[in-house]
C-alpha cells in the first residue's frame, strides 16, 4: 500500500503489554544496513584492522553509555542484556576471527564481520527452541551497530524526543529502550520479535505496551499518523477513522475502569464463593521483575526461568553469578516460596564452547533434565547455589522434562552430594528444601501416581504438555491452531495427576500460559489445582473470575466438561458459564480466541 494514502489499516501482531493506546507514529530509521564487499590492496590491510577495532571501540563505547543510563533509572533487570551485547563485543573469538579474516582475505571490515557472524547464525538457527534462537537477534544488534559505526552513520537517539509518541521501528535494540524517556514513549510497534524476543521482554519488565512481530508495521507506518496499539489483541491500527479512534476511546476507558476496578483485587484472597483457596503466583524470567510481582499481589514466584543467567554470554555463569540472582529473588519475594526451576534449555549448542553435537529433533532431544544430568559439573553449580539461596527465604527446586522416576533418583543423588560438601564447608542450606518435577511430558502424566511418592510437588507445564501430547510443535504457526488447551485429552491428563498427587499428599500447581487465561480459570478451579502461576499482568483477572464461582460450579463445568467430545464445545460451555457470570464484560474480556501458544 503506498504510504500517501492514509487509508485505515489494520496490522495484526502479538500484543505484550496489555494496555491500549492511541497516539502519534514515530517511525525510527533503524533500516537494515547491508554490508558492502571489498576487496582490499594489500598496503590497507593494516589500516582497514585498525578501522576495524575503532568501529567496535566506539560500539562498546555506546553501549557502555545505554547501560550507564539503564542503571540510573534502575532498570536493573534489563541492563543484563546490553552486558550480553558488550560481551559479544569483547569476544576474543568473534573480534580476533574477524580480523584475521580480514587480514588473510584482504577483505574489508564490513564483509569479513558478516562471514563471521554467519558461522555463528548458523548454530543459532539449528535451536529448536524459540526463545534461545531469537537470542540470535543480540549478534543482529551487535552487527548493526559495528556497521553504523564503520560506514558513520550514527544511530537515530531517542532521548532527544520531546512529545508523547508511539515508537514504530523495524526493530528495537535494548540500548533503544534504553534511550526512551519513559514519559514520552508512551508504547512502540515493532516488525520484528516474539513474544519472547528481548523486545516483548523489555516492554513487559518496563511495563510498555507494545505489539511486536508486526512483520509490515513500517511498511504502513509514517511519522505523524495516528495509530491505535492494542496490547490486548495485538492489533495495531493505523489512521483509524474518527469513528474507530471514538470506539478505542471507549475501549481505554472502559479498561481502564476494568484495571481501576481489577486493582481491588489486589489483596483480597484468591478463594471461591464457597471458601476454596488457589494459591496465584507470578512467571519470572529476570530478578527486576520482582517489584512488579509484589505489586501484583502474588503469593510468591511459582516459575522462575533461570535460563537467562545463561544466555547471551560466553561463559557459563558462575556459582555466585547464580546464587547472588537467586537470593535477591528469594529475599526480594519473602516470606512468600519462590520456585528456582534447573535449567531448561532447548538444545545446549549455544554454549559455544561445549561443542556438543547438533540434534534433529531438539525439542525431543539433550533438553532441560537430560542436559543436566549428562552435564553434572553445569547442574552442580546451580544445585549448590539453590541450596545456598535456600537459607534465606523459601526455595522450591524445580527440575524440568522430567520423564520417568529414574531421574528424579539421580538429580536426588547429586544433590546429596552436594548437600555434603556444603555442610562440609559450614555453608548454611534448608535441609527440608521442597524438590518438585514439570509435568509436561506425557509419559509423566501417565505415570503421575508413581512420580508422586518421590517429590513433594508437581507443576503442569501445559506449554509443552499440549506440544507434546497433541504433537503440536509450539513455535510452529502453520499448526499453532491446533494448540488447544481445552482439549479432552489435556483435561483428561490434567484431571489425572491432581488426583494422583492429591492421593499421594502433595500439592500441584500449573504455570504454563494455560494457567493465566481467563476463560480457563472455571476449569482449573474445578480440576482442583492447588496453586496457578502466571504473568503478573493476568493474576487480578484470573483472581476475579475465581471469586465470582464456587467450587461446586467449577466442578460441575468440568465433569459436563469431560462428557464432551471436541475443544470446541467444550469451549462453548465454558463460554456460556463465563456470559452467566459476567453478562457486562463478557465481550471486552473474553471475546478473542486464547491460543495457548
Ligand atoms: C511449560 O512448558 O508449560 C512451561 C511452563 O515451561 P516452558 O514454557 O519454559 O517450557
Ligand atoms: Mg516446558
Amino acid at each position: 500500500m503506498p504510504r500517501e494514502q492514509k487509508k485505515t489499516q489494520f496490522i495484526k501482531g502479538i500484543g505484550v503489554t496489555p494496555q491500549i493506546i492511541v497516539g502519534k507514529a514515530y517511525l525510527v530509521d533503524r533500516g537494515k544496513i547491508e554490508a558492502p564487499a571489498k576487496v582490499l590492496p594489500e598496503n590497507q590491510v593494516r589500516w582497514e584492522v585498525e578501522r576495524f577495532r575503532a568501529a567496535v571501540e566506539e560500539s562498546k563505547k555506546q553501549l557502555r553509555e545505554a547501560k550507564e543510563k539503564l542503571l540510573h533509572e534502575d532498570a536493573v533487570g534489563p541492563a543484563y542484556i546490553l552486558d550480553a551485547h558488550l560481551l559479544l563485543l569483547e569476544d576474543k573469538n568473534l573480534i580476533e576471527t574477524t580480523v584475521e579474516t580480514i587480514k588473510q582475505s584482504w577483505i574489508n571490515s564490513e564483509w569479513a564481520l558478516k562471514i563471521n557472524l554467519d558461522r555463528v547464525r548458523k548454530i543459532f538457527n539449528s535451536i529448536d527452541d524459540e526463545y534461545l534462537r531469537s537470542r540470535k537477534t543480540d549478534l543482529d544488534y551487535i552487527e548493526q551497530r559495528i556497521l553504523r559505526n564503520l560506514l558513520g552513520k550514527g544511530t537515530e537517539s531517542l532521548s532527544h524526543i520531546k512529545e508523547e509518541v508511539i515508537i514504530v521501528a523495524h526493530d528495537l535494540s535494548p540500548a533503544d529502550t534504553a534511550q526512551m524517556a519513559k514519559d514520552k514513549i508512551t508504547a512502540f510497534v515493532t516488525d520484528m520479535g516474539g513474544k519472547t524476543s528481548h523486545t516483548a521482554i523489555m516492554a513487559r519488565s518496563l511495563e510498555i505496551p507494545a505489539v511486536v512481530g508486526s512483520e509490515t508495521g513500517t511498511h504502513y507506518i509514517n511519522t505523524g499518523d495516528t495509530l491505535i496499539v492494542d496490547g490486548v489483541t495485538g492489533v495495531v491500527v493505523v489512521n483509524p477513522s474518527p469513528e474507530i479512534v471514538q470506539e478505542y476511546q471507549d475501549r481505554v476507558r472502559s479498561r481502564q475502569k476494568i484495571e481501576r476496578e481489577l486493582f481491588q483485587y489486589r489483596d483480597l484472597p484468591a478463594e471461591t464463593l464457597d471458601g476454596y483457596r488457589v494459591n496465584l503466583l507470578a512467571n519470572i524470567e529476570l530478578v527486576g521483575e520482582i517489584p512488579s510481582v509484589l505489586e501484583h499481589g502474588a503469593e510468591g514466584i511459582g516459575l522462575y526461568r533461570t535460563e537467562y543467567l545463561y544466555l547471551n554470554r560466553k561463559d557459563l555463569p558462575s556459582e555466585e553469578e547464580h546464587f547472588q540472582a537467586y537470593r535477591t529473588v528469594v529475599e526480594g519475594i519473602t516470606p512468600c516460596p519462590a520456585v528456582i526451576r534447573t535449567l531448561d534449555i532447548g538444545g545446549d549448542k549455544f554454549i559455544s564452547h561445549l561443542d556438543l553435537a547438533e540434534e534433529m529433533n531438539p525439542a525431543m532431544g539433550l533438553r532441560a533434565i537430560r542436559f543436566s544430568l549428562k552435564e553434572r559439573d553445569i547442574f552442580k553449580v546451580q544445585l549448590r547455589a539453590m541450596l545456598r539461596a535456600s537459607a534465606y527465604g523459601k526455595v522450591k527446586m524445580l527440575l524440568p522434562m522430567i520423564s520417568g522416576v529414574s531421574e528424579i533418583r539421580e538429580v536426588k543423588k547429586i544433590l546429596n552430594e552436594v548437600r555434603l560438601s556444603l555442610t562440609a564447608e559450614r555453608v548454611p542450606y534448608d535441609p527440608k528444601i521442597e524438590i518438585g518435577i514439570m509435568m509436561e511430558v506425557p509419559s509423566a502424566a501417565t505415570i503421575a501416581d508413581i512420580l508422586a511418592k518421590e517429590v513433594d510437588f508437581f507443576s503442569i507445564g501445559t506449554n509443552d504438555l499440549i506440544q507434546y501430547t497433541l504433537a503440536i510443535d509450539r513455535v510452529n504457526e502453520y499448526v499453532t491452531h491446533l494448540y488447544e488447551p481445552l482439549h479432552p485429552a489435556i483435561l483428561r491428563l490434567v484431571k489425572q495427576m491432581v488426583k494422583a498427587a492429591h492421593n499421594a499428599g502433595i500439592k500441584v500447581a500449573m504455570c504454563g500460559e494455560m494457567a493465566g487465561e481467563p476463560l480457563y480459570v472455571p476449569i482449573l478451579v474445578g480440576l482442583e489445582l492447588d496453586e496457578l502461576s502466571m504473568n503478573v499482568f493476568s493474576i487480578f483477572g484470573v483472581k476475579k473470575i475465581l471469586r465470582a464461582y464456587t467450587l461446586r460450579e467449577c466442578t460441575e463445568l468440568v465433569d459436563a466438561s469431560l462428557q464432551l467430545s471436541t475443544p470446541e464445545e467444550i469451549e462453548g460451555l465454558v463460554r456460556d458459564s463465563l456470559k452467566r457470570k459476567f453478562p457486562e464484560e463478557f465481550r471486552e474480556n473474553f471475546s478473542s480466541k486464547i491460543s495457548g501458544n
